[in-house]
């Protein structure tokens, strides 16, 4: 990146006093911590200020990815040539009725636990999931039988090329499995309105400690990952299972592993590069092509984005 565009983007950032960090590294703020550094990463705290920073971006022509806790993706070891702007910052949650709403950088679980506390049912599944709403939405993340296109109302959303503020219909998001239509509109959701059900407070909590003991028994939740790597080619067609069958459990490459826990997750057993990650990704895929016939398509995201082989 042309340094003096970035510096002159910093300084706009710091005279409207939107956090930012230069040459940060990204495995900081990433699950798998895994990424070299960004030119500039950005924290915006409300709306108003996300929306100022893609206007600062924009003037000075820098490349822009948007983040929210980083637990879905792969960072490249070289970094990435531009500004990630997190939205973590924008964490604020109302309840209104049977509506929750909830800022784009509000975790998933404390949406959960926000609507567990107000009496309503709907989010439990969410309860765990370790990214953001925003996140969340772009993803139809999901869990256990519920997904985000199950509670999806509306929400708001900035088009951080022309600065518009977009209102989300659910009958726009074209949900499915893990994807909506955010990539292609080229959206970034600043907030979401989930339409919930009243419910027994204990028979929630009840549901969502139940989703967090299964997760704690048979997910490697003392290593560094972005959750599951693949998608699963068909409803009922488990990638893990399949891992396992061809005997990859223990894979490694470097300090990345499939690991021994789950097999459906790659590990950080220390040290590991997105190359490492990517190479035993393809090591995973050729296996499953030449003994199975299904090559999985990834969940996890390379940023910068790298197409599949
Ligand atoms: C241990 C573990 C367990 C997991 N379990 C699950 C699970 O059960 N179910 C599941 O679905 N996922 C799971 N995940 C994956 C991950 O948590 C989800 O995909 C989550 O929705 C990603 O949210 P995030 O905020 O971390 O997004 P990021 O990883 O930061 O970004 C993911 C994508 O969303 C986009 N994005 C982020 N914020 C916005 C926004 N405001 N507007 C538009 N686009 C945005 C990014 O550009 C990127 O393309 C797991 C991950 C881990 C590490």
């Amino acid at each position: 990146m042309d340094e003096k565009k970035t510096e002159r983007a910093a300084q706009k950032l710091a005279a409207a006093k939107t956090a930012f960090k230069r040459e940060a590294m990204l495995s900081g703020y990433s699950s798998f911590k895994i990424g070299g550094p960004a030119d500039l990463a950005v924290f915006p705290a409300d709306a108003g200020e996300l929306k100022n920073a893609f206007r600062i971006l924009k003037e000075e022509g820098i490349p822009l990815f948007i983040a929210g806790r980083g637990s879905n993706l792969l960072f490249d070891d070289a970094g990435f040539r531009g500004a990630v702007v997190f939205t973590t910052g924008i964490d604020r949650c109302s309840v209104s009725g049977t509506r929750l709403t909830a800022g784009c950088g509000c975790t998933m679980t404390a949406a959960a636990r926000r609507a567990r506390d107000s009496g309503l049912s709907g989010l439990e599944f969410a309860y765990g999931i370790p990214g953001t709403v925003g996140g969340g939405v772009f993803m139809n993340a999901g869990a256990y039988g519920g997904q985000i296109s199950d509670v999806f109302a509306g929400g708001t959303a900035i088009n951080p090329v022309s600065g518009e503020t977009v209102a989300l219909e659910k009958e726009d998001m074209d949900f499915s499995y893990r994807h909506s239509s955010l990539a292609r509109r080229g959206l970034v959701v600043v907030e979401a309105v989930f339409e919930l059900q009243r419910g027994d407070r204990r028979e929630i909590a009840a549901r969502m400690n139940d989703f967090q003991s299964r997760r704690k028994e048979k997910q490697p939740l003392e290593y560094p990952s972005a959750g599951s790597v693949f998608k699963r080619p068909a409803p009922d067609v488990y990638v893990g299972k399949m891992i396992d069958d061809a005997g990859l459990k223990g894979t490694r490459v470097g300090g990345a592993e499939v690991s021994e826990k789950h097999a459906g997750f790659i590990v950080n057993r220390g040290g590991a590069t997105s190359r490492d990650v990517r190479e035993l990704i393809g090591i995973v895929q050729d296996r499953l092509e030449s003994e199975f016939g299904i090559r999985p398509e990834c969940e996890i995201l390379t940023v910068p984005e790298i197409p599949e082989k």
